[in-house]
């Protein structure tokens, strides 16, 4: 048995690490101080694709704006008490609009996404629950055919896919209707990303893995953590009712990790970019795929919880109430999807993206605190990039080399 292991965070994000570790024969001890997957991993809307691979910052993206903020879809919100925070990382965010650095953010994130389907395949060997994850589609829905059609050839999205190696496809309102039966009548065409896989329970995908990574001897504590110091050379962990000691300490603690190393001197950009979701338990009508209303931004996906609908993008103080509004909000924008949605007994939710303004996450060993490695900020892609970081942290703790460049991760690229 090699080195001891401590994952702050039990989100697919740490789970996936604790698992990549396990394999290798590290000794691992996972803590959250919640039961597992039930931040940003619960809710999502479990889109799992290796064409994830364009950043939020895109050229031009300042022109949509407006229409995000103020249009009727409501798709992005902020509050006041956020802007001191949110304006240097707006700033920052807009930097990295630049053709140069899309295509740069681009290549890093198909390092995380591309094989996202393949290697959750094979964490779920032998879990019983392989069935969680199923083939599909993305479904951009799109209320005209020729706004669809004139994305579909010039929208630097499916430009950027398709030269990553996706297969998109144009379908008119037949087609649409055809390949999602449900779908409402407001949808005239889409664009289609061909070769994904979606969760059909992002959480019950974390907790097999889990489970998984527990059978090879991870131990997982509720533990809430609040302080970390090094004390002769081992990470010294301080919970509200106890405390362990550890050679490694990885924080995967997603939109919270920033604030539990402050204390360290260690300051980034990370923004808690809220999301919600609205679930149907009994929908009495099923999508294939994953279908996201264009306009809207929201996804809609059928679970074995029910029929889910997710998106919307708040910064907002992570204590913040949720906006009551929202539920009415996707509950209508749901109907619009699917017409004939049951919408009794809805459940609601929300959770945060751990977003960085260049839409990837840290991933590498703190120079400044030998031991201490971070794995958070996945944004808007973490379910998809979740196996791939764990498996990349555990190359880096285990000191072994790999061709993949990785720099876009660097844990200095902030200072
Ligand atoms: C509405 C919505 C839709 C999304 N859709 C998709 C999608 O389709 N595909 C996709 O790839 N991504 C999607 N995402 C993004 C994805 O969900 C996140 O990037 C991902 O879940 C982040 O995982 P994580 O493990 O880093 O964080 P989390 O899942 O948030 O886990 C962090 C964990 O840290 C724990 N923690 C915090 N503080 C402490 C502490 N002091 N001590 C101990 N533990 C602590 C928390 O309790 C939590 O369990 C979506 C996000 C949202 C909000």
């Amino acid at each position: 048995m090699s080195e001891t292991v401590t994952i702050v965070g039990a989100g697919m994000v740490g789970i996936c690490t604790a698992l990549s570790l396990a394999e290798r024969n590290f000794k691992v001890r996972i803590i959250d101080k919640n039961a597992p997957a039930q931040g940003a991993s619960y809710g999502n809307a479990g889109i799992i694709s290796p064409w994830s691979i364009l950043p939020q910052a895109v050229p031009g993206i300042w022109k949509n704006i407006p229409n995000l903020m103020f249009g009727r879809h409501q798709v992005l919100k902020t509050r006041m008490s956020q802007l001191p925070k949110l304006v240097p990382w707006g700033i920052e965010f807009f930097r990295n609009t630049a053709p140069e650095k899309v295509e740069r953010a681009s290549e890093a994130m198909s390092i995380l996404c591309g094989p996202s389907i393949d290697l959750y395949r094979q964490h779920l060997v032998g879990t019983k629950h392989e069935d969680f994850l199923t083939e599909a589609w993305y479904v951009h829905a799109f209320r005209s055919e020729d706004t669809a059609r004139n994305w579909d050839e010039n929208a630097i999205d499916y430009r950027q896919r398709r030269k990553f190696g996706a297969e998109v496809e144009f379908i008119g309102d037949k087609d649409l209707h055809r390949l999602e039966p449900a779908l409402g009548p407001d949808f005239k065409a889409a664009v289609l990303v061909k070769g994904q896989a979606r969760a059909k329970s992002p959480e019950k995908i974390a907790l097999a893995l889990l489970n998984k990574a527990l059978s090879l001897g991870v131990t997982f504590d509720q533990a809430e953590m609040l302080e970390i110091r090094r004390e002769n050379d081992l990470w010294h962990i301080q919970c509200k009712d106890r405390s362990f000691e550890s050679e490694k300490l990885v924080m995967a603690a997603g939109a919270w990790s920033t604030k539990l190393l402050e204390p360290l001197g260690i300051k980034l950009p990370l923004m808690a970019e809220r999301g919600y979701h609205v679930q149907f338990p009994n929908p009495g009508v099923a999508l294939n795929n994953s279908v996201m209303d264009i306009d809207a931004k929201i996804v809609a996906s059928s679970m074995t919880e029910g029929l889910r609908v997710a998106g919307a993008s708040e910064f907002c103080n992570i204590n913040a109430k949720a906006d009551p509004k929202r539920q009415a909000l996707l509950t209508k924008q749901a109907k619009t999807i699917v017409p004939d949605l049951n919408t009794e007994d809805a459940s609601f939710w929300h959770g945060h993206r751990p977003s960085f303004p260049d839409s990837l996450p840290l991933i590498g060993e703190f120079d400044t605190h030998p031991g201490l490695f971070a794995s958070f900020g996945h944004s808007h892609y973490g379910l998809m990039m979740a196996p791939k970081s764990g498996e990349i942290l555990s190359d880096l703790i285990e000191g072994r080399k790999h061709n993949l460049d990785i720099s876009a991760f660097n844990t200095k690229r902030f200072s």
